[in-house]
């Protein structure tokens, strides 16, 4: 098994309005604390992009799956490290790494996508350590939306291969993952 990773990067906006009438479920798995207001504004975020491609995520904690469920349409999400920007102020910039992987198999894409809270928060916390706390959750569960959005079109379309623009692109500066700018799926 490998992994399509999803770098750092720079994107170009486009707005769509097209609403989302595809079900996807979307189990989510978190190694620690998460607050609800950064997995809120993440779950935002990844909705208002997914639903550029037609889909509607139904989002899942998985602890809440039953043996009995089943699915149409179903992706897990797994995010390691720390999912809070409040624990994150002053972490040094990395180098280039991953922020998020979606596991590939004989050359299909797996419904599991892993996320890394840490990097991303590291990444970003230069552009985010001197907001006050509840505007720094906000854009930190951005960020991460960013990403998931980013693993779930992987997922979605089958695909390994990235766009030359918007939200799937192969990779994301801080600023893009940071910033106001509204970020597009481009199929
Ligand atoms: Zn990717």
């Amino acid at each position: 098994m490998r992994h399509v990773l999803a770098m750092v990067v720079i994107f170009s906006g486009r707005v769509c309005t097209l609403a989302g009438d595809r079900p996807v479920t979307v189990i989510v798995d978190f190694d620690s604390a998460h607050p609800v207001a950064v997995t809120r504004a993440m779950q935002q975020e990844t909705s208002r992009l997914l639903a550029a491609l037609g889909y509607s995520p139904d989002w899942r904690p998985r602890a809440s799956i039953t043996e009995s469920e089943s699915f149409d349409r179903v992706a897990m999400v797994h995010f390691h490290g720390t999912c809070s920007s409040l624990e994150i102020a002053g972490s040094r910039v990395p180098a280039r790494m991953p922020v998020g992987s979606t596991a590939v198999q004989n050359g299909d894409v797996l419904p599991f996508a892993e996320i890394d809270c840490s990097t991303i928060g590291a990444y970003i916390s230069r552009e985010i350590v001197r907001r006050d706390p509840a505007t720094r959750q906000q854009i930190y569960g951005r960020a991460l939306g960013r990403v998931v959005a980013h693993e779930l079109e992987h997922i979605l379309s089958n695909t390994k291969v990235h766009e030359s623009a918007g939200i799937f692109r192969e990779s994301f500066s801080a600023s893009d993952l940071a910033g106001a700018a509204t970020f597009e799926s481009v199929r």
